[in-house]
């Protein structure tokens, strides 16, 4: 195999020679587009020109700062799951009051660091958590903001570990449930009930399963309405499937999706809400690796990455496809892999019965769809220091983490010199 002298146009991204960039940064690590990012948000910004409509990243996709800095400068807030990613959110430079905060178990201090940083809403998905917030609200004199998550008992048709809208699953309260919030609002003074909220799942492909459960939401809240409840926005959570399969995923486009909400939420007055996270950075992310070694097994031959299920966990969890591109001559032939990592589990294999063009100790392989879900999901399993994330920009790259040193991985460890009894 020789490798042609020429970056294949595939070694290219966002301008930046990824060859170059892996021979001065050592792999595996992250890299963004912030050009393909940017296309994303715009995209969907024009589809929703004219409504009055918020996009609210879902910071645990992607929750890098310098990502996050990036959707502050294109106008785009924050949906976080936890106090963390309200740390995070706030020092990427995302407003307070354009940040949402849903999940099924915030705690006392995340809630009351969240109203402390004034946030514009909590999204609810229990009676136990409105009476939460109500205390809390109430102990420090102020009035929370909150939405209600109804689980609209559709089914995404996607991955069932990513499916949230059906009845059984544990997010939100269901229609008749939330009725009662309403009706009982005046018995938690300190939240002021006037948003809902829904999110179905992720990785959806079929427009079906939006349309339903949009429907479903509209039809409440025109009930509230007529009920005289003042709902003053419209959340309808994120879920947007994304290509990771090269002909075989077929994304929505935004403006079909976006002509559902028109449709269904035309005499809306107030804010509509989206939480995008997979849609606006999966497509943007690569993760660079190289090829350690092949092995030859019984019938079968292994290209072992120097990246594993510790760096990337779609495929160990999800059984995920992601398209991989060895970064060498298209004359090469073509040979059957399995795409392991190094790590200690048979589920570290990133792709099986993989074609691709032979490869040979050293080769550069790009792993794609790897902007979402990637790092932010990434862990030290192994004794793997968490690996370097880069945002490239029109042929420049800025490292926006470095790789974890040994020393920052057992930082907080400590040999059991002074015993305690609690
Ligand atoms: C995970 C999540 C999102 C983002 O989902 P994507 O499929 O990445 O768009 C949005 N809202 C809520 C409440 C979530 O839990």
């Amino acid at each position: 195999m020789t490798m042609s002298d020429q970056p294949t146009p595939s070694a290219i991204l966002d301008g930046v020679d990824l060859r170059a960039l892996a021979a001065s940064l050592s792999t595996p690590f992250y890299a963004y587009s912030a050009g393909a990012i940017r296309a994303r948000v715009q995209g969907l910004q024009r589809a929703l020109d004219g409504l009055d409509a918020r996009l609210c990243f879902a910071v645990k996709a992607n929750s890098n700062i310098g990502v996050l800095h990036l959707m502050a400068g294109l106008g785009v807030g924050a949906d976080i799951v936890s106090a963390g990613e309200l740390w995070r959110a706030r020092q990427a430079g995302i407003a307070a009051s354009d940040i949402v905060f849903s999940g099924v178990g915030k705690s006392a201090d995340e809630i009351a660091a969240a109203l402390d940083a004034g946030i514009w809403k909590f999204n609810l998905e229990s009676a136990d958590e409105l009476a939460l917030l109500q205390d809390i609200a109430y102990g420090r004199g102020v009035v929370a903001s909150a939405a209600v998550r109804v689980n609209p008992d559709v089914d995404a048709r996607t991955h069932a570990k990513i499916s949230t809208g059906r009845a059984e699953n544990k997010f939100g309260v269901d229609i008749d449930e939330a009725r009662g919030w309403f009706a009982n609002a005046g018995r938690s003074p300190n939240v002021r009930l006037d948003g809902l909220h829904a999110h179905i799942g992720s990785q959806i492909l079929e427009l079906a399963p939006f349309e339903q459960a949009i429907a479903r939401v509209a039809a409440f809240w025109r009930e509230l309405r007529e009920a005289g409840h003042r709902i003053d926005s419209i959340d309808l959570g994120g879920g947007l499937g994304v290509c990771y399969r090269a002909g075989h995923d077929r994304p929505i486009d935004p403006d079909d999706y976006v002509a559902v909400l028109r449709r269904e939420l035309h005499d809306f007055d107030g804010r509509i809400v989206l939480e995008p996270g997979r849609y606006l950075v999966a497509e943007a992310g690569v993760l660079v690796t190289r090829v350690l070694r092949v092995k030859h097994g019984r019938g079968r031959d292994f290209l072992v990455l120097d990246a594993a299920m510790n760096d990337l966990q779609r495929p160990a969890l999800y059984d995920a496809w992601h398209d991989i591109h060895v970064v060498q001559d298209a004359s090469a032939p073509l040979q059957c892999y399995d795409v392991v990592g190094p790590v200690c589990e048979t589920g570290d294999t990133f792709a099986r019965d993989r074609v691709l063009p032979r490869c040979a100790a050293g080769d550069l392989v790009l792993i794609g769809g790897a902007g979402a879900y990637g790092a932010s999901m990434s862990s030290n399993y192994n004794s793997r220091p968490l690996l370097a994330e880069v945002l490239l920009d029109a042929g420049r790259y800025a490292v926006v983490r470095r790789r974890q040193s040994f020393a920052q991985m057992i930082a907080n460890e400590q040999l059991p010199t002074a015993w305690s009894e609690a």
